[in-house]
C-alpha cells in the first residue's frame, strides 16, 4: 500500500524534465536552447461525446502532445487508460523526442492517450470512441505533420480505424497517416514483433559486453502486452530460462522457468497469466524483486523507485516499458553495479520499424521481413554501441550516456535552424 501510495505521487513530467536536466547540464546547453527543449512545443485537449450501446452519450478526455519538431514530423503512439492525464503524455511525448535521436530515424516526439478504460468497453464503443478521436486529432495530424502509432491497450485494429476516419474526411487512402497497421492496409513486416525484436538486440548487445551467456539467464518479464508478452517468447528462443512474466492481474513464478507459449494461451484462454498450472502467483512488485539475472520491466512507468531499487537483483534491465525507472532509483541502481538499458534506446525498435513503415507507404513499397529485421538490428546495435562508448567515456550510466547522444543532436537540429521569426 506504501509503495503504491509513492508510486502515484511520482509526476512522469517532473521525471522527464529531470532526466533532460542532467543531460543538458553535462552539455552545457545554452541557457535560451534549454529553456525550448525543456518545454513541449504544443497540447491539443479534447472533450468528446461517444454515444454508448445503451444509448447513452459519455464524454471522453484525450490529449495529442508535439514535444520538438526539429528533425522531423512528431511521432508516438496513442494509449488508452485510465490514468492517462496530460503530463504522462507530455513526458511520453519528450522521451519520444529523445528516442528518435537516439536511433537517428528523422522525427520529432509526440504521443497521445484517451482517458479510458478499453476492457470496459464494446467493439462497437471502441471503434466510435477511436474514430471520434481521430476526427478531433484531425487538426495535427498527417503523414507530413504528426503520425501515431500503437502504445498501450492500443493496437493495429486501433491504427485502421484512425487511418480509415482521416482517409474518409480527406477523401482518398492515406496509409502514411499512423504506423502500426495490419499489413494488408500498408503495415509493415516485423512491426507486431519490433519493440520486443529491438528490446532482446540490446539485451545481447549488453549481454556480451557484461560476458553473460543468454542460454544461462534467468529472466523475468514485467508485462505481457505486445511488448513483454513477445520479449519474453523471443528471449525464450535465445535459449534462456524465464522465470517469471505478469500482467495488469498478477505475476507468475516457476523458477524452473516458463513455458511462454503456453502461458500465452492460457492468458488467451482465461484473460490472464495468473493462475498458469505449475507456476506460483505473486505481486508485480515481487517479480521485480526475483533472484534472477535479467529484468524487462516491459508494462508501465514508476515501477523501480527509491523504494525497492535497492532490492532489484537483476544484473541487467532492459526497459520495454517507457519510463519504469525514477532518477532516484537510477543512482541507486548504478551504485548498486547494476547495467540499465534505458527505454529510450532499449524499446526504440518500436518507431524503428515504424519509420520502416512510413517510408515504404510514401515509396509505395514492401520490404520482405528479413530486410525489416536486418536494418532494425544494425540500427539498434549501432545505437547501442554509441550509447555505450558515451557511458564508459564520460562515467555516466547509460541513461545519461543516450541522452547525452539524444539531446546534443536534437539541440544541433534546434539551434541550426535557428528562430523563426
Ligand atoms: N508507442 C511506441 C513507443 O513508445 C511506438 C511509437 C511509434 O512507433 O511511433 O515507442
Amino acid at each position: 500500500m506504501a509503495t503504491q501510495q509513492l508510486v502515484a505521487e511520482i509526476n512522469a513530467w517532473d521525471v522527464a524534465q529531470r532526466q533532460f536536466d542532467l543531460a543538458a547540464e553535462r552539455l552545457q546547453l545554452p541557457a535560451g536552447l534549454r529553456k525550448v527543449l525543456r518545454e513541449p512545443k504544443r497540447a491539443l485537449i479534447v472533450h468528446f461525446p461517444v454515444k454508448m450501446d445503451d444509448g447513452e452519450v459519455e464524454v471522453f478526455t484525450g490529449y495529442r502532445v508535439q514535444h520538438n519538431l526539429s528533425r522531423g514530423p512528431a511521432k508516438g503512439g496513442i494509449r488508452y487508460h485510465q490514468n492517462v492525464d496530460l503530463d504522462e503524455v507530455k513526458a511520453l511525448a519528450m522521451w519520444m523526442t529523445w528516442k528518435c535521436a537516439v536511433v537517428g530515424v528523422p522525427f520529432g516526439g509526440g504521443k497521445g492517450g484517451v482517458v479510458v478504460d478499453p476492457s470496459k468497453l464494446s467493439l462497437r464503443e471502441l471503434e466510435g470512441l477511436t474514430r471520434r478521436f481521430a476526427t478531433e486529432l484531425s487538426i495535427l495530424i498527417g503523414p507530413e505533420r504528426d503520425i501515431p502509432a500503437p502504445d498501450v491497450n492500443t493496437n493495429a485494429q486501433t491504427m485502421a480505424w484512425i487511418m480509415d476516419t482521416y482517409s474518409m474526411n480527406v477523401g482518398y487512402t492515406v496509409p502514411a497517416v499512423v504506423t502500426g497497421k495490419p499489413i494488408p492496409l500498408g503495415g509493415s513486416e516485423g512491426r507486431t514483433e519490433a519493440t520486443a525484436q529491438g528490446v532482446v538486440y540490446t539485451i545481447q548487445d549488453a549481454a556480451r559486453h557484461l560476458g553473460m551467456d543468454l542460454r544461462k539467464c534467468r529472466v523475468a518479464v514485467q508485462g505481457f502486452g505486445n511488448v513483454g508478452g513477445i520479449s519474453a517468447r523471443l528471449m525464450a528462443k535465445e535459449g534462456a530460462t524465464v522465470i517469471a512474466v505478469s500482467d495488469v492481474r498478477g505475476a507468475i513464478y516457476r523458477p524452473e522457468g516458463l513455458d511462454i507459449e503456453a502461458v500465452s494461451a492460457h492468458s488467451r484462454a482465461t484473460g490472464s497469466v495468473v493462475g498458469f498450472p505449475g507456476s506460483r502467483d505473486i505481486s508485480n512488485a515481487e517479480l521485480l524483486e526475483l533472484d534472477t539475472d535479467i529484468l524487462i520491466p516491459a508494462a508501465m512507468e514508476n515501477q523501480i523507485t527509491a523504494a525497492n531499487a535497492g532490492r532489484i537483483q537483476a544484473r541487467l534491465i532492459a526497459e520495454g516499458a517507457n519510463g519504469p525507472t525514477t532518477p532516484e532509483a537510477d543512482e541507486i541502481l548504478y551504485a548498486n553495479g547494476k547495467f540499465l538499458i534505458p527505454d529510450i534506446l532499449c524499446n526504440a525498435g518500436g518507431v524503428t520499424v515504424s519509420y520502416f513503415e512510413w517510408v515504404q507507404n510514401l515509396d509505395r513499397d514492401l520490404w520482405s521481413i528479413g530486410h525489416v529485421n536486418d536494418k532494425l538490428h544494425e540500427i539498434m546495435t549501432r545505437a547501442f554501441a554509441s550509447t555505450l562508448e558515451a557511458s564508459l567515456r564520460e562515467q555516466v550510466n547509460m541513461r545519461t550516456a543516450a541522452y547525452l547522444l539524444a539531446v546534443q543532436r536534437v539541440a544541433d537540429a534546434t539551434s541550426v535552424r535557428g528562430l523563426y521569426p
